[in-house]
């Protein structure tokens, strides 16, 4: 029922579940394909669901304070920008240390929400002083009352997940009927989800596990030159090579990632090309906004798909992909302006020209 929110925090998840039909017939689907849209969350990413849930467990904890407290945080930006929306709201001082391969466009939201942004080497390792997670700790040392929540450790961060994304898509799934058009196994039969911290496909894969479904196959999708796929092996070939998506993969495992097989079944590597090209699918098909990762989540469900016939021409199975954030974030990056603007004229353009 639509009523009054208190504020903007009260508009965080709750995102819909879309399907993608024109995508499944372009590629021979008989499967649904139903994507988690979550740039339709208040700040514009399923990250803002873990700033929320974090913000508010440590302000139980008695850890907080309003007008002092500086919270710090290294984020590939969506954290930060989820944590700097909540904190603007609630009055605490937010510094976000961000690699410096990240978007200008997260940078400006951040700043615009009142955040300090502190650019750190993206080359820099992760354990080594001038990442953004050795920045952070070192401002974390040096500055009064300054808190890291941290994403990468923080049970907050996957609980979020398990308490409301992957709720909200057992909910969605069991409760839309089968029709005569549209068949349903009303359960999520699978479900493609790409890690950074790994919170957010672990948290859905026990909600999913646990209450609905304990036979779903949830695959994790990975960049190449990233380490987090299981078997290692599928991270050697590409291990350290440079990336351009972001917010996923990274050169440790982070605490919350399971690599527990009973929550991440299996594993697919994915790379920055196919992953741009499955953005303009989104967009050109199916209407959504999407940013990068959302696209390597969709190729990532391709490539599967290819390999699991007995799913892919199975009709009724429901297959969900997690869309993690907006083009918003990426409008000024190269591979987007050069998808977008540099395309070749439609047939279209062809005829205004001629007018
Ligand atoms: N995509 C984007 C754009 C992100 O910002 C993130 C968060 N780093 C992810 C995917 C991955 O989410 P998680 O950290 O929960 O694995």
């Amino acid at each position: 029922m639509p009523q009054i929110l208190n504020n903007a925090l009260d508009a965080v998840g709750n995102t819909p579940l879309i399907r993608l039909d024109k995508i499944a017939v372009l590629y021979g689907l008989k499967c649904n394909l139903l994507g988690k849209v979550e740039f339709m969350s208040a700040g514009g990413s399923v990250k803002d669901r873990i700033a929320k849930a974090m913000i508010e467990a440590a302000e139980k904890e008695g850890k907080l304070i309003p007008g002092k407290s500086v919270v710090i945080e290294p984020t590939s930006g969506n954290t930060g920008i989820g944590l700097a929306m909540a904190c603007a709201i609630k009055g605490y001082s937010v510094i976000i240390t961000l690699p410096n391969k990240m978007s200008l466009e997260k940078e400006a939201a951040l700043r615009a929400l009142g955040a300090e942004v502190v650019r750190t080497p993206t080359e820099a390792a992760w354990d080594s002083s001038e990442s953004h997670i050795g920045v952070a700790r070192k401002l974390q040392k040096e500055i009064p009352y300054g808190i890291i929540l941290d994403q990468y450790g923080n049970v907050n961060n996957p609980l979020a997940h398990e308490l409301t994304t992957g709720p909200e898509i057992i909910e969605a799934v069991k409760s839309t009927p089968s029709t005569s058009a549209r068949v349903s196994s009303q359960k999520v039969d699978a479900i493609i989800c790409g890690a950074g911290t790994g919170g957010t496909i672990s948290g859905i894969s026990r909600a999913i596990k646990k209450t609905h479904n304990k036979d779903c196959i949830v695959v994790g999708v990975d960049p190449e030159g990233s380490i987090l796929a299981i078997p290692s092996s599928l991270n050697t070939k590409t291990e350290g090579a440079a990336y351009v998506v972001e917010g996923i993969g990274y050169d440790f495992i982070p605490d919350v990632l399971s690599r527990n097989s009973a929550d991440i079944d299996e594993w697919i590597k994915t790379n920055d090309n196919e992953a741009f090209d499955a953005v303009q699918l989104l967009m050109r098909n199916e209407g959504l906004l999407v940013g990068g990762s959302s696209g390597s989540a969709l190729s990532g469900t391709l490539k599967w798909l290819e390999t699991r016939k007995d799913i892919a021409e199975k009709e009724g199975l429901n297959v969900v992909i997690v869309l993690p954030d907006g083009i918003r974030n990426y409008m000024s990056k190269e591979w987007f302006l050069n998808r977008a603007l540099h395309r070749e004229p439609t047939p279209l353009a062809h005829n205004i020209a001629k007018i």
